[in-house]
This record gives C-alpha cells, structure tokens and sequence, in this order.
C-alpha cells in the first residue's frame, strides 16, 4: 500500500485509524447494495394485461412490495444485516422468533421480486427442452403438474403463494406456503411462484381465485424463468 492510498482511505474513514479496521470495513465498501432495494418491474405496467390490469400492478408492485422493501429498510437499520445478501437475511432471520418482522418484510421482498418473473407478456403454454422432460418424468406430464399447483394455489387458505421447486432429491415438486414463508429459506430451489395473497388479484377478480390461477397458467407463466432457474 502506498502512502498515498492509505492517506485517501483515512480521509475516507474519516480520520480513523485502518489497523484492526481493514478486515471488516474494506468488503463491506465492496458490496454493492443493500438488500432492501425495489427492482425494477420487468415490463411495462399493462403489460400483462388483461390477465392482470396496470392498476393492479400499480398498487402490488407501487404500494405493497414497496411497502415491504421500505419496511425492511427501516428495520435493518444501523445492524449488520444491511451487509448481507437478501437471501442471506431471509435464511437467517427465519429461525429466529426476534426476527419475525426482518423475516417477514425481507422475504415478501424476495418472493416478490421472484414473482414478478415468474410471469411474461404472452407467456403460458407448456416448457420445452429438458424442463418439459423434467415436468414429464415428475408429473407425469404438462397437465399433471397443471392440476397439483392449481390444487396447491386453491388449497393455500388465507394469504399464501404456490411454488415449483426442484427438492433436495433432484425431484420437481409443487409445495405451497402462507404468508411470507418461502421454500428459499430452507435452502430448496426455487423455480416459479404465483402470489395467491388477495391482493395479487382481488381488483380484477374479487373472490375468484381459480380464475386468476388459470389465467395466469394459461397466458402469464414464464417457463424460460423456470428453465433459467432450473439451470435446465
Ligand atoms: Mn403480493
């Protein structure tokens, strides 16, 4: 280290001394963002429409998942968990009962971000490639796997999402969870999610869930997603 360098990073730690400090202080000026941060949608806000109106999508992404993100923000505030990776904070909090409300917000900040690539404009239909064998070999085939996350999208009682996941037996299987909970804690991959909480649809549907739920598996589901995810 030059004289020079180290007399910039002084003056950027304000004066304080770097001995003892480095080993900490320099990855964290490394990583790039904290983990309470609102993506970016990835279309357009009518995009999917007419399954899902802008106006949904206005207030789910606009107010709730930003409410989520804002929350987290407040909540990891002056702790060390705004140096961690978003999953990180979710995988950590979740077993700890002091930690329910980081838990909560930092993983409806996740799911909701996984959700919203979870579908396309002009998405639907069946996989193709590797993930279609896959599909075919573990629900024996498109129709087959249709039928289970339909029945894990209708079964979840309350607030809840519905997933595709790879189990740690290689195998695809469909699991649903209330609330907040997501299968990504407990470290199982994730490769699609639909949002089954009311206000995922409520204005364009009201009370008919199965609706929303077969619109979306007929026009919305991004399987590339999937495959991506899949590593397929
Ligand atoms: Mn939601």
């Amino acid at each position: 280290m030059t004289i020079s360098s180290l007399t910039r990073r002084q003056a950027l730690l304000g004066g304080a001394t770097l001995i003892g400090l480095g080993a900490t202080f320099l990855p964290r000026i490394a990583r790039a963002e904290s983990p309470a941060v609102l993506p970016p949608l990835p279309y357009a806000d009518n995009a999917l429409e007419p399954v899902i109106s802008a106006n949904t999508i206005g207030f789910h992404y606009g107010k709730h998942h930003r409410a989520y993100v804002d929350n987290l923000a407040k909540l990891i505030e002056g702790t060390d968990f705004v140096n961690q990776t978003l999953e990180d904070v979710v995988r950590t909090t979740q077993v700890n009962p002091n930690r329910t409300a980081i838990y909560n917000n930092a993983a409806q900040s996740w799911n909701h971000s996984f959700y919203w690539n979870s579908m396309r404009p002009g998405g639907g239909g069946a996989p193709s490639g590797s993930l279609a064998e896959r599909i075919a070999a573990d629900f024996k085939d498109i129709d087959g796997f249709r039928k289970e996350f339909t029945t894990a999208a209708l079964g979840q009682f309350g607030s809840g999402w519905a997933w595709l996941i790879e189990d740690k037996e290689k195998k695809l299987r469909v699991m649903r969870t209330p609330n907040a909970d997501t299968p990504m804690a407990q470290g199982i991959k994730c490769l699609l999610t639909i949002d089954v909480w009311e206000h995922a649809y409520y204005l364009d549907y009201q009370n008919r869930r199965p609706d929303y739920v077969a619109a979306w598996l007929d026009k919305l589901v991004n399987w590339d997603f999937a495959a991506k995810n899949l590593g397929a």
